[in-house]
């Protein structure tokens, strides 16, 4: 087609896969334009492919770094590298400490946001992609809330463990995510503070994270009760009983977060 250039193919094609709801997919399409430049010239790319494409390219570039996953892990989590992703050790049927049995543990680059590094963004775009990923931090948060809620009123028996553990761990993503963001909304204050008005973000992430961590630790109690009710179900002195009674221990002490 006449008159088209890469950098307007390329704000199509993150328009487009942000509207599939393909983020990573989106912030792939801005990397491949990426590498023909140099990186100090990534500012400059992100400001022409927002030019070229408009507001609604700015928003969908903006939400492809907001809700990219990070290159290291699948959601936050990464293999146990002690057990292997055993959770016990064969040689000798040991419950492994280091994930606690999960056999998994939150990711070292993220933290355990599961998402893309804020810094991975245009320096241009990085205050707008922090804000984004709080407002998503606040409604991750919102709904585990109502998911708690639920869960209190629930005979607990009926509530599986797999159900409260994911709870826990979004609680977790969103509490990572908003510290995340919240350094960046923080740093990217102009000196002096314009008219010194403080960002409403800054005050949201600090919540987010508050209530993130108290959620984290409501669940975590409500996972460690289910793992006592289940080892009551073995004999005593039993493996399992005993492997259950530590899953238990190991949440009552706040499931490896320090
Ligand atoms: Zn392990
Ligand atoms: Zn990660």
């Amino acid at each position: 087609m006449a008159g088209r250039t890469p950098i307007l193919d390329c704000a199509s094609e993150i328009r487009r896969f942000v509207a599939r709801r393909e983020y990573s997919e989106a912030v792939r399409r801005f990397e491949i334009v990426a590498s023909w430049t140099p990186s100090s010239q990534r500012s400059k790319l992100a400001a022409e492919i927002v030019r070229a494409g408009g507001r609604i390219t700015e928003a969908a570039l903006t939400k492809a770094f907001a809700r990219a996953s990070c290159y290291f892990c699948r959601d936050g989590w990464m293999l146990c590298d002690q057990c292997e992703g055993a959770k016990t050790f064969a040689a000798n049927g040991r419950f492994c400490d280091a994930c606690g049995g999960l056999g998994r543990v939150p990711c070292t680059f993220c933290g355990g946001s599961g998402l893309l590094a804020l810094d991975a963004s245009p320096a241009v775009l990085r205050p707008k992609v922090a804000k984004r990923r709080i407002e998503w931090a606040v409604k991750l948060l919102q709904e585990v809330t109502r998911r708690v809620g639920n869960l209190r009123r629930w005979d607990v028996a009926s509530t599986s463990l797999a159900d409260r553990l994911r709870l826990l761990h979004s609680a977790e993503r969103a509490s990572e995510a908003a510290k995340e963001a919240k350094r960046v909304v923080a740093s990217s204050r102009s000196p002096g503070g314009g008219r010194g008005q403080r960002p409403r973000e800054l005050d949201l992430a600090g919540v987010c994270r508050k209530r993130g961590q108290a959620l984290a630790e409501a669940l975590a109690t409500a996972i460690a009760e289910l793992c006592l009710r289940e080892a009551q179900r073995h004999p005593a002195g039993s493996r399992r009983r005993a492997i259950w009674e530590r899953q238990a221990e190991f949440y009552e002490s706040g499931g490896g977060r320090s």
